[in-house]
């Protein structure tokens, strides 16, 4: 095969160490050594434009965020059952950026803890089982949250508790009003649900449907689905995984461009910019039960050094005005990619808010027949040229453009110009 020796000896290293549950990105796997800002370093010394790493969310290796954990490393770590000021310092911080409703914040290691645990609460707060998600979500990887993730694979084992709607797929939908249409949905599967005499519990949405294919355009679409979702004794708990710490470049958090209140919001990815912290943000009345009646202990969720990391990204994504960054490098990019669709009819859709698009690959723009081979090609070209990106939607033929909050106008740029290129060379 094509891969050079040192690539191939790491690749079977790897499969003989860690098995088969692992995947790697691309064709030719690539090694990183170092990073900074919005660029990586493979171990040769050659530099990566990253468009997709949501996590290092405030930039790769910021130096606020570095010196922030580590002078806290080198001070104290400790857990949540001592009492400490920068676990409050952080949760006022972060309730700040809620509604008043939104009350508690509690802390995890993780997205998948998160999710778990508001729905063990909202499993106990209404007293059903139900869950409904949309078809091709991702929600975690413990028993409970690979349960109501069927983006895990056609193999996976969805609870006998979960229902799925189809995502509100604004390219492929033709419905005159995408929220009631998703409500009809979700009224359906609640009534099977009490059928079953399982009830609902909640109602679990990413607001941009990252995993379904990245569905932004209609921020009006929750009102009439939470209708329907609370009519029935049921929660929303919006996860922001993906969409949370103002990557819609419009709001801090996914849920707000649809002007709703969840009763939780789950969270994780970007809070530490690197450092594993997540959590969930409740509503007193959800969380009241669960609390008098259990006791919640996570050894790691909530450390002192956690908190340090949390605290530290928040004031970057404020003190740089992160989210005005996203807003209009998004554009800029949006309009690029609009752009490049005009020339090329092979990019059926393009779609997105902020600094998380989608460009959707289609073999014919009248039947919309998606483009998987193709999406795949342009991924692979793209690292070829050195700029990272993914593929995301049941048929992996949306390209997943996701950069950090700090993407300038100029890496916007460059990034379109490799893209053009991208489309030139591939001929799949
Ligand atoms: N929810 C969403 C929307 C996610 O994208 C992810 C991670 N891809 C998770 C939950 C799970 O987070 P984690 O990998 O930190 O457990």
């Amino acid at each position: 095969d094509a891969l050079d020796a040192r690539t191939r000896e790491m690749v079977d290293r790897r499969a003989r160490l860690l098995g088969p549950a692992y995947r790697l990105f691309y064709a030719n796997p690539v090694e990183f050594a170092h990073a900074e800002g919005v660029m990586m370093y493979d171990s040769d010394g050659n530099e990566y434009l990253d468009a997709y790493n949501n996590v290092v969310s405030v930039g790769h290796c910021h130096p606020h965020v570095n010196a922030a954990v580590k002078a806290q490393m080198d001070k104290l770590c400790t857990h949540t059952r001592y009492m400490q000021d920068g676990i409050l310092d952080y949760a006022e911080m972060l309730l700040d950026t809620f509604e008043k409703d939104i009350a508690h914040v509690m802390f995890t290691c993780t997205g998948s803890e998160a999710n778990d645990l508001a729905l063990r609460m909202a499993k106990y707060h209404t007293g059903n089982e139900g869950i409904i998600v949309t078809s091709e979500a991702y929600h975690g990887n413990s028993e409970l949250t690979s349960g109501f993730s069927p983006s895990m694979g056609e193999n996976s084992r969805l609870g006998t508790w979960v229902r799925r709607v189809p995502a509100p797929d604004t390219y492929r939908v033709a419905a005159e009003n995408m929220g009631e249409w998703l409500a009809a949905h979700v009224a359906e599967q609640i009534h099977d649900l009490q059928r079953r005499g399982q009830g609902l519990a909640a109602f679990v949405a990413d607001s941009l449907f990252s995993s379904d294919g990245i569905f932004a355009n209609d921020p009006e679409l929750l009102t009439p689905v939470l209708k329907v979702v609370r009519d029935a004794g049921g929660i929303f708990v919006a996860d922001e995984v993906q969409c949370g710490f103002a990557r819609t470049g419009s709001d801090m958090w996914g849920y707000q461009r649809h002007r709703v209140v969840p009763e939780i919001v789950t969270m994780g990815k970007p809070m530490g910019n690197g450092y594993p912290v997540a959590g969930i943000a409740v509503q007193s009345h959800i969380c009241e039960a669960f609390g008098h009646d259990m006791r919640y202990f996570n050894t790691f969720g909530g450390n002192t050094v956690a908190m340090a990391a949390a605290r530290a990204t928040l004031e970057v994504i404020q003190n740089e005005n992160l989210m005005e960054n996203a807003r209009k490098t998004g554009a800029v990019l949006m309009e690029g990619l609009r752009d490049l669709a005009k020339a090329d009819a092979r990019i059926g859709d393009v779609r997105g808010t902020g600094l998380y698009m989608g460009v959707e690959m289609v073999k014919d723009r009248a039947t919309r027949d998606p483009d998987s081979a193709l999406a795949l090609a342009l991924v692979n070209e793209m690292r070829a040229r050195r700029v990272l990106i993914s593929a995301t939607a049941a048929n992996a033929n949306v390209l997943k453009i996701r950069p950090q909050l700090c993407f300038s106008t100029d890496h916007a740029d460059r990034f379109l110009t490799e893209l053009k290129g991208a489309l030139a060379s591939v001929t799949t």
